[in-house]
């Protein structure tokens, strides 16, 4: 305790640093008893620029969409040995069926075969819309896999994410992608780990290549942590709830935040855990079938507290936050834990800009792509 009051301490001294933040818009920071209590800072002006981007205009339906249909199926799904009911749309996907049954099974979807003789090899394509399949109600079908115990790091074979999103997407107003939310708000329940803060602002954190190098392998996880996790999240719980969402399972997310300390941390709590569950297929024209992550499942249930104006999430990939591209940062990959933990400042600098911008009534009305520049221009004008 003593020693992470210590690292805490010579954070924040960091931070205090007039070169990286300078004193025009300091902020001054009290730490008594574990907790930093107490911030101040003077009035800077203006921030940022109001971003002008607008997400494009839905293209036309494309021939995936236009068999698109909303009626729900009951489906039966033998497994070893047993029957599971699950219940999906035609508009999900083969991909959103597999998180179905892993829900009732266990089995990862990478890990599922499904057979259904009259439908061929049709299930094995992950991107296929069910609609898009001839699937009846109560129909049978038979799943081979296996429970697959989880691994602090993730197998080699599982192929990696490119984050190819280098330009607006058509993707926020399609109304096939509205609908899906509000069935992901019906079917998800958020459970709280420690109650919302009423006035607090809301940080929503990717955990892999975000706060965990997850490809790397190491004796000791902590070997693979951010560097800063502990001291940032202890600087922004001050003024931020806290909760994490991984595309991961619920037991791997408990596992490894289990493993870095933070589910247990005496200086800040995490509000809650959000998995791969919680996340929603969207449809594209230009992409095709992917997972995101729709704060809209947070604003929904906890309306009192969370909004689109006060809720900033980091993720790596910018396709997660591409229903809320206003609420979203891309932060920089934290990859190659052994060459790079000792120089890796990512988190002390994005936790300065929590603060900065922890007094604004609308977070959304930022660019946090530009939120270097952002902490750049304060040190600017400060200089000035
Ligand atoms: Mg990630």
């Amino acid at each position: 305790m003593a020693q992470l009051k210590s690292m805490v301490i010579q954070r924040i001294e960091l931070i205090h640093d007039p070169f990286l933040f300078p004193l025009s818009f300091c902020v001054w920071v009290s730490y008594m008893e574990g907790t930093c209590i107490d911030f101040h800072r003077d009035s800077f002006g203006v921030f940022g620029s109001v971003s002008e981007k607008k997400m494009g205009k839905e293209m036309a339906a494309g021939a995936a969409s236009s068999s698109v249909t909303q009626e729900e199926l009951t489906l039966m799904v033998k497994w070893s040995g047993k029957k599971y009911t699950v219940r999906v749309c035609g508009d999900d996907s083969v991909a959103e069926l597999k998180r179905r049954i892993f829900q009732v099974t266990n089995v990862l979807p990478k890990r599922q075969k499904l057979l259904y003789r009259k439908i061929k090899n049709k299930l094995a394509d992950d991107s296929l819309l069910l609609s898009q399949i001839p699937l009846k109600s109560s129909l049978k079908m038979t799943m081979i896999g296996t429970v697959e115990d989880d691994l602090i790091v993730d197998p080699v074979e599982t192929p990696e994410v490119i984050d190819d999103f280098d330009e607006a997407v058509d993707i926020k107003d399609k109304e096939v992608n509205k609908q899906k939310m509000k069935r992901r708000i019906d079917q998800y329940k958020i459970e709280l780990k420690t109650p919302c803060r009423k006035g607090k602002k809301l940080l929503v954190l990717d955990i892999d290549y975000t706060l965990f190098d997850h490809r790397s392998t190491a004796e000791n996880p902590l070997q693979l942590m951010r560097p800063y996790l502990h001291e940032s999240l202890t600087v922004a719980y001050a003024e931020y709830d806290i909760m994490i969402w991984s595309a991961t399972s619920m037991k791997r997310i408990e596992l490894k935040m289990g493993q870095l300390g933070v589910l247990n941390n005496p200086n800040y709590k995490i509000t809650a855990l959000l998995d791969h569950l919680a996340m929603t297929a969207v449809q594209s024209d230009t992409r095709g079938i992917f997972n995101c992550k729709r704060l809209g499942l947070i604003w929904a249930q906890f309306p009192e507290f969370y909004s689109s104006k006060n809720t900033i999430m980091f993720d790596d990939l910018r396709r997660n936050f591409v229903m809320n591209p206003q609420n979203g940062l891309t932060i920089k990959p934290f990859r190659k834990a052994h060459a790079n933990r000792d120089t890796d400042q990512e988190l002390v600098k994005l936790t300065q800009y929590l603060l900065a911008i922890a007094d604004l009534d609308d977070l959304s009305a930022l660019d946090h792509s530009n939120w270097q520049f952002f902490t750049e221009n304060m040190h600017d004008r400060s200089d000035g």
